[in-house]
């Protein structure tokens, strides 16, 4: 795919959201940094993102979105990571729901779909369970029919937004196979209880617990027992995304690595006049630009409508693997004041550790490189 260069309005939509991200943004991820945002102001960060028009970018005009590309909507998500790691995660599981309401039944559609687009209400995509990971067509949660209902009952694992979600759209496991099916929190029922873990801890990964929720039928995404294939299809977006999490990780390391380098003297002369800070700053930013371009790519497939899930997951591994590798230099390149809570590059490493994980991890994506390419799956 031919690199394009950037629209007028599609600089312009970065640089107006990049100003109303460092204006107001900003401050209250650094208020709460490394402490939990509760969700009452989640969601009045959601709503005011949402003016910008992220999670209902590329979501039809005829259902409420901007109709926009997912190029811009790659773009805008970059801005938004590199302002805040956490509230870009919290974002892109709202975008997940809005992308998944399109395939709901008209009814559903219409009733969640503007509340969502408004960022007002909160959206988990619930696949992981205690033993199930890497293996998705191994899951267990059940949905057993009971004339026009399904009664639901498992437990998922390591959900994004999982405490702040007031809806669930959550693979279950009935007769026919795999399927997604919306499940309302207020309406139908579940707990969730909050994950501690090493950063990304202003918003929520969680365990959702489902019991006996009585969903109607007429909330399943899609046909029963077409969950698996549908799985993949996300898959391919929603790499593309992780991948630009790990982009906008990056760019706040090397930003913050450059004035570092400028600022800081040793043996008479800033550290940037070094030349092997020098070649770290110039490698920092080759992982930065080869990784973009190749989560770029990916969005400007699927806008031409082909199918690249081998790209998408070249872009997950690459990009997400870069930024440990640049922001571990980052902490290097500050020093003894890389490791201090003073400087932001060592909560940019604990942020970039953990991002080869979601989405399938380095391994798989991997193992589908290789599938794609040699035609023959190792997935044992
Ligand atoms: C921050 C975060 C957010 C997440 N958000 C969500 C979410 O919103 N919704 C959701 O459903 N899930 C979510 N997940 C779960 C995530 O998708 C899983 O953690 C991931 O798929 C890996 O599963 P696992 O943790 O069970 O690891 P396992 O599958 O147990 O893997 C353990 C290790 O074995 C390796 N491995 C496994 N199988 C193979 C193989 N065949 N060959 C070689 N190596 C292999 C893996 O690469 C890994 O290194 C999230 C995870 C994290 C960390």
């Amino acid at each position: 795919m031919p690199y394009q260069l950037p629209t007028e309005d599609q600089n312009l939509a970065v640089e107006s959201f990049r100003k109303f991200l460092q204006a107001e943004i900003k401050p209250i991820a650094r208020e709460y940094r490394d402490r939990f945002i509760p969700k009452e102001r989640m969601r009045e960060l959601t709503q005011r993102i949402a003016e910008f028009g992220l999670p209902g970018c590329t979501i039809s005009v005829d259902y409420g979105g901007m109709g926009w590309s997912f190029t811009t909507q790659g773009m805008l998500f970059e801005e938004l990571v590199a302002c805040s790691c956490d509230i870009a995660l919290c974002v892109m599981l709202n975008m997940g729901l809005t992308a998944m309401l399109v395939n709901a039944r008209p009814e559903v559609r219409e009733r969640y779909m503007p509340d969502a687009l408004a960022g007002k209400i909160f959206g988990s995509i619930c696949i992981s369970e205690p033993d199930v990971g890497s293996n998705v067509a191994e899951l267990k949660t059940r949905a057993v029919r009971d004339g026009d209902h399904f009664i639901i009952s498992g437990e998922k694992t390591w959900i994004t937004n999982g405490v702040y979600s007031d809806v669930l759209i959550c693979t279950v496991r009935s007769e026919k196979g795999l399927s997604h099916i919306l499940i309302d929190r207020k309406e139908h029922g579940y707990e969730s209880r909050n994950i501690e873990k090493i950063a990304l801890g202003s918003q929520s990964t969680a365990q959702i617990f489902i019991t006996d929720a009585r969903v109607p039928a007429t909330n399943l995404i899609g046909e029963e027992g077409e969950g698996l294939r549908n799985t993949m299809k996300v898959f391919e977006n929603a790499r593309a995304h992780v991948g630009t999490l790990s982009v906008g990780i990056m760019r706040a390391a090397l930003e913050d690595s450059i004035a570092y380098s400028k600022e800081r003297k040793q043996f008479g002369k800033v550290i940037a006049a070094h030349q092997l800070i020098a070649a770290k700053i110039a490698n920092m930013a080759i992982m930065l630009d080869a990784s973009r371009l190749m989560c770029q790519r990916v969005f400007g497939l699927i806008d031409a409508g082909v199918r690249c899930d081998m790209e998408a997951s070249m872009a997950k591994a690459f990009a997400t693997e870069a930024a440990v590798k640049v922001c571990r230099d980052a902490v290097q390149l500050h020093g003894g004041n890389g490791i201090t809570k003073e400087f932001n590059v060592e909560r940019l490493l604990r942020e970039a550790i953990i991002i080869p994980i979601p989405d399938g991890t380095t391994e798989i994506q991997q193992l589908i490189i290789a599938r794609a390419l040699t035609g023959v799956a190792a997935f044992v």
